[in-house]
């Protein structure tokens, strides 16, 4: 039986599993992105490198890897823009330590394997259409709705290799600050690190909340999981805090509808769990502005993987760059 193992390194958490040929999830894990500043910038390839090196060790040492399973390579999914003929990081928003670095030559000398890099959200939507809920689907959008929001394309049954960057699309002119270094993305209303700007900043403001009571009655300690659950005990802040985030990501989607004709929007990312928080403003929002001629037959879904699918992800894009997966979802 043929492996591979796939990372998905966030702003947050990087997720580590080792995934067989038709996508069965046989050993996953969760650590902290390591945390590294500009100066510290050569000490990110040791870490990444040592981290994968303790999970490797594990699976041995539970026989995941053994003789009778032949690994295939290593699947990186990450956040930022990616030079794929290189195996580069151009950019990325949320761990800026890795700018420049060229993962795919580290990783494959390192490790003597075939290394695949791309971008976090691609590599969750490519394996939307592999196991997941786009598996019937040739026209479909991606978004990760986590630490930030991620976007990632299949057009006529194959991943768009291109930055699809749908975070960082214009959505209030002169607004927010972002990121990337523009203001008013989308990724700055409808994101994890969004939802908490939100939150504090309304709390700063003298907006009557449970969330003061939380973290100690440390608003700056304020975290999204925080907010959800505060959300589900009926605070109204924290509710009207999700209420915006379907709001903005309509009015995102309804742009995207109208520019890409596609058929579904699937969502997934480490905030799907309040799903039922935005989903009902997100829809309305999305059929008033698109064209009702292309926005009609559209479905929204919910991810069908699990909290590990841009590892998932990055694991099947290396079988099907490397042509052991039989189906056409990406070249
Ligand atoms: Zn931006």
């Amino acid at each position: 039986m043929k492996i591979a193992i796939g990372l998905d390194i966030g702003g947050t958490n990087t997720k580590t599993v080792i995934v067989s040929e038709n996508g069965e999830v046989l050993l996953s894990h969760k650590s902290p992105t390591p945390v590294i500043t500009e100066k510290d910038k050569e000490k990110i390839e040791n870490l990444l490198i040592n981290n994968l090196k303790d999970f490797l060790n594990e699976a041995s040492a539970k026989k995941v890897i053994s003789g009778a399973r032949e690994v295939s390579g290593i699947g990186i999914g990450i956040a930022g823009l990616i030079d794929r003929k290189h195996g580069r990081i151009i950019q990325s928003p949320n761990i800026s330590a890795i700018n420049g670095l060229a993962m795919r030559d580290i990783f494959e000398k390192e490790f003597s394997l075939p290394v695949t890099l791309e971008n976090d959200a691609n590599a969750y939507a490519y394996g939307e259409k592999w196991i997941g809920a786009g598996k019937d689907l040739d026209n479909f959008i991606v978004l990760t709705l986590g630490t930030g929001l991620g976007g990632g394309l299949i057009y006529k049954g194959q991943l768009y290799e291109g930055p699809m960057e749908v975070g960082h699309m214009t959505i209030v002119p002169s607004g927010r600050y972002c990121t990337c270094g523009s203001s008013g993305c989308l990724e700055s209303y409808a994101s994890g690190r969004a939802i908490v700007d939100r939150a504090v900043s309304s709390l700063e403001k003298g907006t009557d909340s449970l969330l003061l009571k939380c973290c100690d009655g440390n608003i700056y300690k304020i975290t999204p999981e925080v907010i959800y659950e505060t959300a589900l005990d009926g605070d109204s802040l924290c509710r009207e805090v999700f209420r915006e985030v379907g709001q903005f990501l309509g009015i995102g989607i309804a742009n995207l509808i109208n520019i890409l004709g596609i058929d579904a929007v699937i969502i997934g990312g480490g905030l799907i769990g309040a799903w039922d928080m935005f989903i009902e403003e997100l829809s309305k929002e999305a059929q008033k502005r698109a064209f009702k001629l292309l926005s009609t037959d559209v479905k929204i879904l919910k991810t069908a993987l699990t909290k590990d699918g841009g590892s998932i992800g990055a694991a099947g894009l290396l079988f099907s760059r490397l042509g052991g997966v039989s189906d056409q979802a990406a070249s």
